[in-house]
């Protein structure tokens, strides 16, 4: 089949070559962001292969269907840049990747906590330059800590397990938790009011847009770190900004912005960036932001691209895909 792989980067394309030698399929590499303006780009193609930045909104979703395309394999878990409502009455299939390596993930927001609580990066570049005071340094044990877990899904799960192996307390709140709870789940109200942190694991939706805003803020512990490696726009940035501002919040950690795509991914270092909020968050010492790494192992891009390739023969052959997204996932 003939596919379009749209914000194609070099590890795309390494890893999509090297599971296409079974596959087989035809790809064509594009670096542009998927968009109305570019999906011309997929003339010719049956297949839109996609990531978590590429906007499938129903504008572009109708004009890749004027074009033949019958198939969105996303190469993403995510799926909250696809409007499924257009996709279904358009007749277009939408297909994903929903767990590759949950460990790359969690063990990113894991990594994140412990930079940001023995200041890591302010350490590194200390003592590059020959300072090797502690002043400003000091951190606290994670052993004994309360942490809250916000989605229990795969990552979360992995995620709550790795910290009670550091000792600290866990607790959970999931709208949907599962039958055998392994873990303490609590309402998301007292997981606000007992957690030391608070880390993100549950999908961006209508429900969960800016799940952390002014109100929910004001229920944390003051001083609470807060750690976003799901997706951005689980956070209202500027009530972030009032509540790092006011010292409610000690510490951030993100790995995803709510208006990244015009950013990460891509190199700015030469540029003025525009986004003033993006560029406020990067005043505070005490905020760490990596620019959407999480996923980013070899275990995971392998993973990635194999179930992807995947995905996409199943369509082509007309069987039944257990990856397929349905309006109700
Ligand atoms: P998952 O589907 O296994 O788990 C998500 C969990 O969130 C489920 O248990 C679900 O019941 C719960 N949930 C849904 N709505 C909720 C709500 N309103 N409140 C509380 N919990 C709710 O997904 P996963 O594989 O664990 O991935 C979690 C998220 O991580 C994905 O949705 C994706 O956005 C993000 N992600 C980020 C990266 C990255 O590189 N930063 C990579 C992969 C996934």
């Amino acid at each position: 089949m003939k596919v379009a792989v749209f914000s194609t980067k070099s590890y795309d394309r390494t890893f999509l070559e090297a599971a296409n030698t079974q596959s087989k399929h035809e790809l064509v590499f594009l670096e542009p962001r998927l968009s109305c303006e570019t999906s011309v780009l997929a003339t010719g193609s049956q297949a839109v292969c996609a990531f978590v930045n590429d906007e499938l909104n129903a504008q572009t979703l109708s004009k890749l269907e004027s074009l033949g395309v019958k198939l969105i394999a996303l190469r993403s878990a995510g799926f909250n840049n696809v409007d499924l409502v257009k996709a279904e009455e358009l007749g277009l299939t939408v297909v994903r990747v929903p767990a590759y390596s949950p460990y790359a993930v969690a063990e990113h927001t894991i990594g994140l906590i412990l930079a940001l609580n023995r200041r890591i990066p302010r350490a590194y570049n200390r003592v590059r330059e020959g300072n090797f005071s502690l002043e400003g340094l000091l951190g606290f044990d994670l052993h004994g800590k309360t942490v809250g877990i916000v989605g229990t899904g795969r990552i979360g799960t992995i995620t709550a397990q790795i910290l009670l192996g550091f000792g600290c307390k866990v607790l959970a709140y999931d709208n949907s938790p599962p039958d055998n709870k392994i873990l303490e789940y609590v309402s998301f109200s007292e997981l606000l009011a007992a957690a030391d942190i608070i880390s993100l694991h549950c999908p961006l939706t209508a429900d969960t847009h800016h799940l952390i805003n002014a109100k929910t803020i004001a229920q944390m512990k003051t001083g609470a770190m807060l750690i976003n490696t799901s997706r951005g726009a689980l956070i209202d940035t500027k009530a972030v900004i009032i509540g790092l501002k006011s010292g409610k919040i000690g510490y951030l950690g993100l790995d995803v912005y709510e208006k990244e795509g015009d950013l990460f991914f891509e190199d700015f270092s030469s540029a003025v960036i525009q986004d003033d909020l993006f560029e406020r968050l990067l005043t505070f010492p005490n905020v760490l932001i990596t620019g959407h790494q999480s996923f980013f192992t070899a275990e995971a891009l392998k993973s990635i691209a194999e179930t992807t390739l995947s995905n996409i023969s199943d369509f082509e052959q007309g069987l039944p895909c257990s990856n397929q997204i349905k309006i109700q996932d």
